[in-house]
């Protein structure tokens, strides 16, 4: 049961995904979420790191697309501001958003990673498509209350998981 629940890896934040290693795995696309993955609930804008690691993306070759449950018109500003396609009103954890996003990339699902900050959303989502999947920590801690339960859920499913100790202030301290 544990590996519905395990993503391949578990960073910090997705600055620590390196697209050498992704290109490594035979990954050339990554689907992405958005709230508390690449922009902090409530905040308006992504951090400087987000913008520079989508950069690189198109350095190493690796495609973005933004897959998200958020239908504001805010989440397609934050798309464009990062020229990336979006898919939103994805309704993840149910595959149509992720088939899409993949339609979309050109990719069979073997060169694409799907990345996000929720176990029940972003990782179960992408193996029920049969997509590989990377955790990170969520940017703001405050969630909307709602979600509240699912995290005490997942903290109790991710017990054991190893994963990189380095903290986001501690990246910022170039550490
Ligand atoms: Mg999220």
């Amino acid at each position: 049961m544990k590996a519905w629940f395990h993503p391949m890896s578990y960073v910090p934040h997705v600055s620590d995904i390196d697209f050498r290693s992704l290109r490594a795995d035979g990954v050339r696309g990554v689907i992405v979420d958005l709230d508390n993955t690449l922009v902090g609930y409530r905040a308006l804008e992504p951090e400087p790191e987000v913008t520079a690691w989508i950069g690189q993306a198109v350095h190493h070759e690796v495609r973005i697309i933004m897959v998200t449950n958020n239908g504001t018109p805010w989440a397609r500003t934050v798309a464009e501001r990062l020229a990336v396609p979006i898919v939103a009103n994805a309704r993840k954890p149910l595959p149509r958003g992720f088939r899409r996003a993949l339609r979309l990339l050109g990719l069979p699902r073997e060169a694409a990673v799907v990345v996000g900050d929720q176990l029940f959303t972003d990782v179960i989502g992408a193996k029920l498509c049969g997509l590989r999947a990377i955790l990170v920590e969520p940017l703001v801690s405050h969630d909307p209350w709602n979600t509240f339960p699912l995290r005490l859920l997942e903290r109790w499913l991710l017990r054991g998981l190893p994963r990189t100790e380095r903290t986001l202030a501690q990246r910022r301290e170039g550490g």
